[in-house]
């Protein structure tokens, strides 16, 4: 934060900007001045920067210029985006009244004030958010070890509450990826938030938390909501605080607030998310992740609701069959999954037009969106009500279709909303002929005028004799008659007598206007059916915003309706198209697909048209719950263990997955290290993250998880990784007994199979075809027999001379080592735990020494002898 300077001595609207400033240091203030905002000091230069603009200085202040910039405000929102999108907060200081009335009540300039602090958690505009995903606002309430959280997207209404403890607070943020986190200063130093230190906004504790939430909603207690605790409510409170500050007061409509403890969810931690490239890729690119992958629906509401899914699958394996039938019985009801899909393709976004107008910041288009998502669910809601032929609808899908019946405001906008809507209110046709019969007779009296005045143009032109005389509307003057400067000097010469007496206007280099009574009295009536009618259509707009925010309700359940229509038949219509089946859940912890896919691996093979993905079978069932899987790099390791993460997370988002054959015993928590992960912000070394990873997974993964681990102990000195490596597969095959498919390149580890009765070997095939290597991609069982690296690395193309040296080392080494083989069971590593001390051996003289001893008998000077005399004896 850069230093602001002091006031004192400032020109009056330079200290109305210091005092925005004093009320808002961590926000760029937007300062209005006539068609721009202006930006002042180190505001200026910040923004300068960020938005590519000039900077410029203008006046002084004590003695120093101003460093200024601006934007256009007509153009605000796209700088706004930017500015945002850069992690700025900016207050928004307009100005309150026109320089008119600020000369009318004598003030020294136009009064202006903060109307709203735009963050990155709350706006609503279009431009500034992004239509596929929420904008989470997130606020933290930390109560010793514990944490309360409440997110709320400002743009739809939703608001979800969480207490957990502060350690699950990564995976958490991981979850929702916030667009804006709040939190008190207490917490802002807490190394969970270092990810997300640059969207923080620090507030203070919010005062009497429980009585102001419940005041926010008018209602005298929360209990109708669900259960809260102290610390949800804390948080909560904080999130709707922060909201209303940044709205200058105002609060949109928000849904109530819903405790989410409790709800069966997959618990996946912030590694897994980053592992398994669920909403976004490592890459960047949309497509390469799962939900690029997996995405058919139609509507920016629809893809939200994915995405939440996908980042928060279920654990409930009531609520996950609920989904599951409903996608099943849009596969088999194609022709209402086309009808649906059709109605659904261009349905605008409800929710988000419904938060606009709570905030009273919306536009035409917002009140068309409410009319034609309405019509659209309708049409939806229809649809379903009859679909030709087929058992009746599974309960989600009942439930949508009552949701989408409703129709509320629906006939009214259709008849009060124009066909084709201005931008913006100001530019006035926002209601339909017919409507409202005030506004009618305003229009016809402006239309009447308009005829009357193309008649008095002409009735002008013969009596002032100038056929080319035009009447025209200047912004500054009204309708004025617009004539040649000879025909205008000639008039004004011989200027005819009323009531045709031209009255000069304006003299311009080649034209003269001049007006007359006539036209004057036709210019006033005009322009006061104008303002009139302008002031009407107000008067409606908020008269139908009204009613849209009557039915907030509704209007909200019915676009979740529409979102949640448009997942199930996006899943339905992946699953029709290519070889995805219905993953049968069950209570045991069984894990056994056929023929399954890597969703986004097989969608990019597809795109490039490359060879086809060969689809693999992995069985975790009881007797063979641990894979150890061996294979070259490059082999597809890292593919498999991230498909077998990436079919659970599917089948238990509600959708269904691609394999020929599933059975799946519902995963409590998901697990996934695959790939390197540096954490060099963190000061870490890889394999410090490697461990702390399989700390956390040693520490909470259970026998109802999935554990897929590639390579543990690959960052350390072999012998170091070997015993690591050993030492983690034995605890998840012994004590945490999970489901897990265990990567490594230690071959050693496979012979570890005759010993672990869970354990089941698996390698991925590779065939050897003149001299070099061909990765199959499919996994049978048995260990890898080879090493292949130095077929890789001819393959790479490493010189000749180089691999055929380094075949020769490998050659040596293999003699030397095979004396020495690490698996027999004479090396301790291998051995089964040894006795501390063999029970038939003497004990050591000391410990006899030292079993002699009676404490209670000695004095302190002989108990110091008997220290000397042991010590003796070691
Ligand atoms: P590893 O982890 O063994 O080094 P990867 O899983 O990264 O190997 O896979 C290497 C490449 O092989 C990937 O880029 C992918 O395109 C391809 N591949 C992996 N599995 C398959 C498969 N089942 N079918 C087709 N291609 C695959």
């Amino acid at each position: 934060r850069a230093p602001i300077p002091r006031a004192d001595g400032a020109t009056p609207a330079m200290a109305q900007w210091f005092v925005a400033k004093a009320a808002h240091p961590d926000a760029l203030v937007f300062f209005r001045m006539g068609d721009f905002f202006e930006m002042f000091f180190s505001d200026a230069e910040a923004a300068s920067e960020a938005l590519d603009i000039a900077l410029t200085y203008r006046g002084e202040h004590r003695g120093q210029p101003i460093a200024m910039c601006g934007v256009p405000a007509h153009a605000v929102d796209s700088y706004l985006a930017r500015l945002i999108r850069r992690g700025f907060r900016v207050a928004i200081c307009d100005q309150m009244e026109t320089p008119e009335e600020a000369k009318r009540r004598k003030a020294p300039t136009i009064r202006r004030e903060v109307v709203r602090v735009v963050t990155p958690g709350t706006v609503t505009e279009e431009a500034l958010l992004d239509a596929s995903r929420p904008a989470w606002l997130l606020a933290l309430a930390p109560d010793g070890a514990r944490i309360g959280a409440a997110w709320l997207d400002v743009s739809t209404g939703a608001f979800q509450t969480e207490a957990l403890p502060l350690a699950a607070l990564p995976a958490l943020l991981a979850r929702l990826d916030p667009a804006e986190v709040v939190a008190p200063e207490a917490l802002a130093g807490d190394p969970a938030l270092a990810p997300v230190l640059g969207l923080l906004a620090v507030a203070a504790p919010s005062s009497d938390p429980g009585a102001r939430l419940a005041d926010a909603y008018g209602v005298a207690t929360l209990e109708g909501f669900g259960v809260f605790s102290g610390p949800e409510i804390a948080a909560a409170t904080m999130a709707v605080d922060y909201v209303r500050a940044t709205q200058a007061g105002v609060l949109p409509r928000l849904s109530p607030p819903a405790p989410q403890g409790g709800r069966g969810l997959l618990q996946m931690d912030a590694a897994t998310r980053r592992s398994l490239e669920i909403l976004k890729g490592e890459r960047g690119g949309a497509k390469d992740c799962l939900l690029g992958a997996v995405d058919r629906t139609v509507t920016a509401a629809g893809a939200r609701e994915l995405a939440a899914r996908l980042s928060a699958p279920l654990a409930d394996a009531e609520a996950i069959a609920a989904r599951h039938d409903a996608v099943g019985f849009l596969i088999d009801a194609a022709a209402l999954r086309g009808a649906m899909r059709a109605a659904l393709k261009g349905a605008p976004d409800m929710a988000r037009a419904l938060a606009r107008l709570s905030l009273d910041r919306f536009a035409p288009r917002d009140l068309a969106a409410i009319r034609d998502g309405l019509a659209r669910a309708g049409a939806i809601a229809a649809a379903l009500a009859d679909p030709a032929g087929m058992p009746p609808l599974p309960s989600l899908l009942r439930e949508a279709a009552s949701a989408l019946e409703w129709q509320g405001p629906q006939p009214e906008l259709a008849r009060a909303l124009a066909e084709t809507l201005p931008a913006r209110l100001e530019d006035g046709g926002l209601v339909a002929p017919g409507y409202d019969g005030e506004l009618d007779a305003l229009r016809r009296l402006r239309d009447d005028a308009r005829g009357a005045i193309a008649a008095l143009q002409m009735e002008l032109a013969q009596a002032w004799g100038v056929a080319s005389l035009k009447i025209k509307h200047h912004q500054q003057f009204g309708y004025l008659a617009e004539l040649p400067l000879a025909a205008g000097e000639t008039l004004l010469r011989k200027p005819p007598a009323a009531p045709h007496a031209p009255i000069h206007r304006q003299t311009m280099a080649n034209a003269m206007r001049f007006t007359c009574t006539a036209l004057a009295e036709l210019d006033r009536k005009l322009s006061e059916a104008g303002d009139r009618a302008r002031q009407r259509e107000r008067r409606i707009a908020q008269h139908l915003r009204k009613l849209c925010l009557d039915a907030a309700g509704p209007v909200a359940a019915s676009a979740q309706a529409l979102a949640e229509c448009d997942v199930h038949a996006g899943a339905a219509e992946i699953a029709a198209a290519g070889a995805w089946c219905r993953p049968e859940l069950g209570a045991r912890a069984e894990f056994a697909v056929t023929a399954a896919r890597h969703p986004v691996v097989e969608a990019a093979l597809a795109r490039a048209r490359g060879p086809a993905f060969v689809p693999n079978d992995c069985d975790l069932s009881a007797g063979r719950r641990l894979c150890l899987l061996t294979g070259p790099n490059m082999a597809g390791k890292s593919t498999y263990l991230r498909q077998n993460a990436l079919l659970v997370i599917l089948a238990q988002a509600g959708l269904f997955i691609p394999a020929e054959h599933a059975v799946l015993g519902i995963v409590d928590r998901l697990f996934s290290r695959v790939g390197a992960s540096d954490d060099l912000a963190g000061g870490r070394s890889t394999f410090m993250v490697e461990m702390a990873e399989t700390a956390a997974i040693l520490n909470q993964a259970t026998d109802r998880s999935l554990v897929v681990l590639d390579e543990v102990g690959r960052g350390t000195a072999t012998w170091d990784g070997l015993a690591i490596a050993w030492a983690v597969l034995e605890a998840l095959h012994d004590r945490i007994r999970c489901r897990a498919i265990f990567a490594t390149h230690f071959h050693e580890l496979t012979a570890l199979a005759g010993k672990l009765p869970e354990l089941a070997p698996a390698t991925m095939q590779v065939r050897e075809w003149r001299g070099s290597v061909v990765f199959q991609h499919s996994v049978a069982p048995g260990a890898a027999e080879k090493s292949w690296g130095l077929h890789v690395a001819r393959l790479a193309g490493v010189p000749r001379g180089v691999v055929t040296r380094a075949e020769a080392v490998l050659k040596a080494l293999e003699e030397r080592a095979r004396g020495l083989d690490p698996l027999s069971d004479e090396l301790p590593l291998f051995a089964r735990p040894a006795p501390v001390r063999q029970p038939d051996a003497a004990p050591p003289p000391v410990l006899e020494a030292l079993a002699a001893i009676d404490p209670d008998a000695l004095s302190p000077r002989e108990a110091q002898e008997a220290l000397y005399r042991l010590k003796t004896l070691l």
